[in-house]
């Protein structure tokens, strides 16, 4: 298996392999790079997230709506970070995965979340546990852009599967509640999203 290190461009988006291989990334048949747009960045490089148009064309208005809410809150344009995936949707160019948003893993945002909620069951006051949780609310970039995900994006969802919607957040929040443990964990670090 490549590996992504061993990955160098060559003129005009064409990438070479270790192996001596060259793809070349336009068009690609069909498929194309998600770009950073007004009010989001793309950290990743472009060959991390290369897919069908329908992908670009959903996730960049989400991720338009996210940005420009995070910009309100902490003035700076929100860095997105992608990373080619292989299973399911990946084998068509239909899905992405993202791990880091702001800067900072997934994992780690998960954390901070899960952090910030476990004290509150023994706080007996209703107010101050409202005040923590709207708090991790209000600054947690990983949990408001799975949200924002979740309740503007119109994700694929296959004859008889859940909607294509994963992340460390799908056991709580959903679309798909009743996830497995095993797709949880394949989905602890990052968001999978498909077309
Ligand atoms: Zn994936």
């Amino acid at each position: 298996m490549e590996t992504l290190s061993a990955v160098a461009i060559k003129s005009h988006g064409s990438l070479i392999m270790s192996s001596g291989a060259v793809f070349e990334m336009e068009p690609c048949r069909g498929r194309v790079a998600i770009r950073s747009g007004k009010n989001f960045r793309v950290d990743s490089p472009p060959w991390n997230a290369v897919v069908t148009p329908e992908v670009p064309r959903e996730l960049e208005h989400v991720l338009d709506l996210f940005g420009r809410n995070a910009k309100r809150k902490c003035q700076n344009i929100v860095g997105i970070f992608f990373k080619p995936g292989i299973f399911g949707h990946h084998k068509v160019g239909r899905a992405a995965d993202i791990y880091r948003v702001g800067g900072v893993g997934l994992d780690v945002w998960k954390r901070r979340w899960d952090e910030a909620w476990q004290p509150c069951s023994r706080i007996r006051n209703a107010n101050e546990r409202r005040r923590l949780l709207d708090h991790e609310r209000q600054t947690n970039l990983g949990w408001q852009f799975y949200k924002t995900l979740q309740t503007y994006g119109r994700w694929a969802q296959p004859y008889g599967y859940p909607i294509q919607l994963f992340g460390p957040w799908t056991r709580s929040e959903g679309p798909w509640k009743p996830i497995s443990d095993f797709l949880l964990n394949a989905h602890r670090d990052h968001i999978h999203v498909a077309k």
